[in-house]
């Protein structure tokens, strides 16, 4: 093909702060940028996009810088969480809202939702929320349906 996508993890400073998500304090969280990259015949770069994240050790959670990397250390390490904003992947939301409106699902809606819940388990609480309620309306309808099933 002449024209191919990549992606590529590039690491940055570690830049320690107390986590807004986990609230575990001095955390040396992981900086990376995530390059992706439209290359003509392999080598010609046509387009170049490079997103910042920040990544807690504890709970894993990402987050996307409000301002630049190395304004951070400007501010005093209790204070820097002010300037992340917590970031979910489509997949997340997606799973999400898939097992919330399929959940009725016998069976297939506890599966999906099972999944959903374990995906979203560290994410923000409506995430969590929305999986659990798809949870437990996948038991629900399962338990409906074992039972005229018998
Ligand atoms: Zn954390």
């Amino acid at each position: 093909m002449l024209i191919h996508a990549t992606s590529e993890k590039k690491l940055g400073p570690t830049i320690p702060l107390h986590c807004p998500a986990c609230l575990t304090e001095n955390v040396d969280s992981q900086s990376y940028a995530m390059v992706d990259q439209v290359l003509f015949l392999f080598v010609l770069p046509l387009h170049t996009k490079a997103t910042l994240f920040i990544s807690c050790p504890k709970c894993r959670r990402t987050f996307k810088p409000l301002i630049p990397l190395e304004d951070f250390s400007a501010f005093p390490v209790e204070a820097r969480g002010r300037y992340l904003k917590e970031h979910i992947s489509v997949f997340q939301v997606l799973l999400a809202l898939a097992a919330f409106f399929i959940c009725w699902i016998p069976v297939a809606g506890v599966v999906i939702a099972g999944i959903a819940l374990l995906v979203n388990w560290q994410a923000m609480a409506w995430l969590r929320l929305l999986s659990g309620i798809a949870l437990a309306g996948g038991v629900l309808s399962t338990g409906i349906f074992l039972l005229l099933s018998v």
